[in-house]
Parts: structure tokens; sequence; C-alpha cells
């Protein structure tokens, strides 16, 4: 094994450019988990850092730095901070600096079905410009279903729900392909505006995007009667009347009520995903059921909401979070059977 090792001088490298984070894997293991910001100095336009550090910045900046999600919207808003984002995240694999100009960087990158091909190319050249020699494209839905243990080359088609930030991906698949997909921007960073929305109709509390998602996690919900509901949570924000910082409570019954319009949302797309599909492929999806990825599917109860409008069982993915880079991860190692699925 040793002596094999010794003269692969092929680093791989996987990685899922999320609009929310992005992971990378490397030697079969996750080595980068961050969220997809980057903080920049207005005056010189450098990056003054990236993910975690960056996001510590967002919406505390003052007129010298701006923070950047550079995939907001499940589109590429910003090719030069994108670059340096992924740039500054793949200097940070441990093991990999040394080899960073090695001749056989491969790469493997999982990008939302949703951006065009010019922003495919602007990925590729970006993965270039950074040192890869190969660089290949996986589709999230797609990697998704990799993840979470589908086989995707069967002729069987399964249904995949991918909830990110930006975007919630629904794919039917079969035989290696998407058959059907419908992409739409209500995902979770749509949760947590309708959040923000809900503190400042309902409560006279202005709250900022990050109070707004921590709310969202820890009494986030689909349904307003949970069987096991979270302990009331506790906001701090500005009250808009006095202009005093101030606390309410909030619970998840609340919550489920400011998210209700997007979910409807959501529900309608699986809808209308499941009329589009071919009806051999229905037929398998009614005996599969739906698989959920993607940080937005760990919402309170939204398996169930969607398991009752679509009268199917719904299985969300082991570690959500991660099922897209895993999926990738496992794309680039057998890149010869997965090749035909990649650009
Ligand atoms: P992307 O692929 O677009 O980068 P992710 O799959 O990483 O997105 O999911 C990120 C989204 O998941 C964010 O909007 C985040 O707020 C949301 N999220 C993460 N954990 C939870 C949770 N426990 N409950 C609800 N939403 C969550
Ligand atoms: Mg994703």
């Amino acid at each position: 094994m040793g002596i094999f090792n010794f003269f692969d001088l092929t680093h791989e490298i996987a990685i899922d450019l999320g609009t929310a984070n992005t992971l990378i894997v490397y030697k079969d293991r996750v080595v980068v988990d961050e969220p997809s910001i980057v903080a920049i100095n207005r005056t010189t336009n450098k990056v003054i850092a990236v993910g975690k550090r960056a996001m510590q910045m967002h919406e505390k900046t003052h007129e010298n730095i701006k923070t950047i999600r550079p995939l907001k919207d499940g589109v590429i808003a910003d090719f030069g901070a994108s670059e340096q984002m992924i740039r500054e995240l793949v200097r940070t694999i441990p093991n990999l600096k040394s080899r960073f100009f090695s001749p056989s960087l491969r790469m493997v990158i999982c990008i939302p079905s949703g951006i065009t091909q010019v922003e495919e190319r602007a990925v590729k050249d970006s993965a270039e410009q950074i040192g890869a020699k190969e660089v290949y494209l996986i589709h999230e839905p797609m990697a998704a279903a990799i993840g979470i243990g589908i086989d995707v080359l069967e002729p069987k088609g399964n249904m995949i729900i991918d909830i990110g930030g930006g975007t919630t991906e629904i794919a039917v698949l079969a035989l290696g392909g998407i058959v059907c997909d419908k992409s739409i921007k209500v995902a979770g960073d749509v949760f947590t505006s309708d959040i923000v929305y809900y503190m400042r109709t309902q409560h006279n509390l202005f709250v900022g995007e990050r109070t707004a998602e921590k709310i969202k996690i820890h009494v986030g919900s689909a349904v307003e009667e949970l069987e096991t509901p979270p302990e009331d949570y506790p906001v701090q924000g500005r009250d808009l009347m006095t202009g005093k910082p101030k606390q309410i409570t909030v619970s998840s019954k609340e919550i489920a009520k400011a998210l209700n319009k997007s979910i409807i949302q959501v529900e309608d797309a699986v809808m209308q995903a499941l009329a589009m599909t071919p009806p051999e492929l229905a037929a398998d999806i009614y005996n599969t059921g739906i698989y959920l990825a993607g940080g937005g599917s760990m919402l309170r109860g939204l398996d169930d909401r969607i398991s009752k409008k679509t009268e199917l069982p719904v299985y969300v993915a082991e570690d959500p979070l991660r099922a897209v880079v895993r999926g990738t991860g496992i794309a680039l190692k057998n890149i010869e059977s997965f090749s035909f699925l990649m650009k």
C-alpha cells in the first residue's frame, strides 16, 4: 500500500460550493466546512478573511470593510470574490499546501444547478487559476443522491429535494441523469428573512440576519404543532418604537406562522416536480419515497409536512449538511464510473 501511495502523485479534492456553506473533502475526510462568505477591505480590495472569520464580521462592518456572500441566490454574484474564497479555503487544507503546485491536482466541484454556462466556465477557470489541472463539475442533486447512498445509475426513479441557503432544488434522477428538475429561490435564506420580517411586524423588534438564523435553528418549525416542541427562545434586538435594545421570547409555533408562506412555495414546487415526472418514474417514487438533503431540510416538521402534502414517505439524509460533499467525494473517488455525470 505504502509503495503505491508513494507513486500516486495525484492530489484530489472534492468541493461543495454551496450558497451558504463551502465544504471540501480531501483523502476521504471533510477538511473544510465554512460559510461561503468573504470579507474585503474596500480601499485596497484585499481579502481580509473568509469563512467563519468573515462571518463574524458580517453585519458588523464599518465603511472600510464589506462582506460578500459570492453565491448568495444560487448564482455567482461576484466572480472575483468566489475565486478568492475557494483559493483561501483550499489553502487551509492540511498537507496539501506543499504540493499545491503539483502537476496533478484534480478537483470535482459541485455547483448549484441554477448557474449558467458562463458561470460554470468561471468556476472552472477559477479552479485552474488556483492550480487544478483537471476539473469536473457535478450538479448538486446528483451529488446529493450519491451522498445519500442512492444508486443513481439504476434504471429507477428517485426524487431528491435539496434545500440549501439560496435555492431549493427538486430533481428526479434515473440512469445517471436528471430527468426533470425544478429550482426555486426559496430556501434557508428566505426562511431567515421571513423571520426578520415577522419580528419587525409582529414584535416591533429589529433583528439582523444572524440573529434570525439562530432563531430558525433554535425554534424554527414548518408546523405549528410539534410533538416535542423546543423551549421558547429569548431574542435580543432593537425596539423600533423606542430605539432601545430589547429582549422578547419566541416560540416554535410563532416561527411556523412566520415561515408558512415560504413552506407553501416549497410544497408547490414539489407538487409541480411530481406532476412533470414521467409515469414509470412516478411509480418508482411511489415505492421509494422522497429524500431530503441540505441544511434547510433540518427545519422541524418539514419532512412531515411534505409527506402529508404528497402522501409519500419522506426521508431526511443522514447529516444533511454534508450529503452533497460526501457524494461529490464519492464521485471523485470513482471518477471512471461517474465521469459521464460530470462536465
Ligand atoms: P448550501 O448548499 O446552499 O450552501 P446548506 O445545505 O449548507 O446550503 O444549508 C444551509 C442552510 O441550512 C442555511 O440557510 C441554514 O440556515 C440552514 N440550516 C442549517 N441548520 C439548520 C437547522 N437546524 N434548521 C433549519 N435550517 C438550518
Ligand atoms: Mg448545497
